[in-house]
């Protein structure tokens, strides 16, 4: 049952309290409202480029497809690519926007998921992943496919954006769990490194729509490691490589 706040028997400093409080959250309510305006006029935007790809090419081939072998072949190609995309970014804006209070945590052997996300990269990927592992109960309190989500992108992002060996390490360190993923690849400069956590930012937007990229994988990433009371952050040198590090509390 609501009581009604009884307003003429409070101070004047309670009222002004309570005016504060009200205040703070119009504005925490506001900010939130701004961000996902934001985040849905970028996705719409987003998400026209696909969409006009494929109509395009659908009526190229109403006009000239019958007796165009070639075209026909390009054509069906390009729209099967564009729907693909459209399909990543639908599955992952509905990642950014899953209601959290639905995730089951529980103690998660990092060191161990860890490997079972290489093995799985290694048997569809022609390249060198070195792991290694510093002490042993590396557990960690969270949801498993949560984390197996982070942990595939940033060594998906690592194979994208790199030719060489990558390493990814998970060891202990004051109180916490980290996992570092590293690529001797093409490097973030400074002034990137600070944008590559907003969602669809692309530092090269026509390179990373070659490799089916969609400029959601580090925000979801980060937004995964927040809700697990860690640190996900970047280092990098351009042109030499990156290494991004997810810092967790040990469980
Ligand atoms: P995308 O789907 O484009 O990979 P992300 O959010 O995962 O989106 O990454 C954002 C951008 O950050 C990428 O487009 C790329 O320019 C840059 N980036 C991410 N990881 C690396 C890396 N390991 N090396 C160099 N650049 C990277």
């Amino acid at each position: 049952e609501w009581k009604k706040i009884d307003t003429e028997n409070r101070s004047k400093d309670e009222l002004y309290e309570m005016e504060q409080t009200f205040n703070d959250m119009i504005d925490h309510l506001k900010e939130n409202f701004d961000k996902q305006e934001v985040f849905v006029s970028d996705a719409s935007h987003e998400l026209k480029t696909p969409i006009s790809i494929v109509k395009s090419y659908a009526q190229l081939l109403e006009r000239r497809g019958k007796d165009n072998p070639d075209l026909w072949k390009e054509s069906i190609e390009a729209i099967d690519s564009e729907v693909d995309r459209m399909q990543r970014l639908v599955e992952q804006m509905l990642l950014l926007a899953k209601n959290k209070s639905e995730v089951n945590y529980e103690q998660v052997e990092l060191a161990a998921l860890t490997s079972s996300v290489i093995q799985t990269f290694q048997g569809a990927y022609d390249r060198d992943i070195q792991f290694s592992q510093d002490g042993e109960a590396l557990t960690v309190y969270g949801n498993v496919d949560q984390l197996k989500q982070v942990i595939y992108i940033l060594i998906d992002n690592a194979i994208k954006y790199s030719d060489s060996t990558i390493h990814v390490k998970v060891c202990e360190k004051d109180e916490n769990i980290l996992l570092q993923v590293a690529d001797f690849g093409q490097g973030i400069s400074e002034k990137d490194q600070k944008r590559v956590f907003d969602r669809f930012y692309r530092i090269d937007k026509a390179r990373s729509r070659e490799t089916g990229g969609t400029g959601l994988g580090l925000p979801i990433a980060k937004a995964i490691i927040t809700a697990h009371r860690g640190n996900l952050t970047v280092e990098s040198i351009l042109g030499r490589g990156t290494v991004f590090t997810i810092q967790l509390p040990i469980s």
